[in-house]
């Protein structure tokens, strides 16, 4: 069985949820105070899709994206991205598409793109519909799903369909 080291770095306005979708992802837990990020850089875990085990190291900005510009370690070696944005915050789905273009501009060319509308548990806030992101998505090629940090929708299921659009593994030798 083989053993994939995938790096991912999360990206998305400030607020919009993604420690807490490490956190779930990694913990199985929901915090409602976080403890802002300072300091710890990354979080791993491993999981195990179609018979191979992928060990994810998780890259959450340290609060840094208020200043847009992330340093460029925290793209390096990134198999995969995910732009997340609250589904109840329009301005943080517009944020979208300059996170992509920081990505396009400073992150690796080769890239799993993900984007996640985070905060689908409150529906009854919602400024943004599904089906314009989904649309928006397609058109730049990234996988999107909606989540929930909070109730665990889709977090698992995210991780999941990341390991399956890894290119296959680089052979090394190079071929
Ligand atoms: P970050 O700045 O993007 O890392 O966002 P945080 O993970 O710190 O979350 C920001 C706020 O949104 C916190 O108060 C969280 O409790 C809340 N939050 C995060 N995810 C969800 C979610 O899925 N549902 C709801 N209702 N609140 C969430
Ligand atoms: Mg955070």
């Amino acid at each position: 069985m083989s053993m994939r080291d995938v790096k991912v770095c999360l990206l998305g306005e400030s607020g919009v949820g993604k420690s807490s979708i490490v956190m779930r992802f990694v913990t199985e837990k929901f915090k409602k105070a976080l403890e802002s990020t300072i300091g710890a850089s990354f979080m791993t875990k491993t999981i195990y899709v179609d018979e191979s085990t992928y060990k994810f190291q998780i890259w959450d900005t340290a609060g840094q994206e208020k200043y847009r510009a992330l340093a460029p370690m925290y793209y390096r070696g990134s198999a995969a991205a995910i732009i997340v944005y609250d589904v109840t915050r329009e301005t943080s789905f517009h944020a979208v598409k300059s996170w992509v273009q920081e990505l396009q501009r400073h992150g690796p060319s080769k890239i799993v793109l993900a984007i996640a509308g985070n905060k689908c548990d409150l529906e009854d806030l919602r400024e943004v519909r599904e089906k314009d992101a989904q649309e928006y998505a397609r058109e730049i090629g990234a996988v999107f799903c909606e989540t929930s940090a909070m109730t665990a929708v889709n977090v698992a299921e995210l991780f999941d369909a990341i390991a399956r659009l890894l290119p296959p593994e680089d052979m090394g030798a190079g071929l």
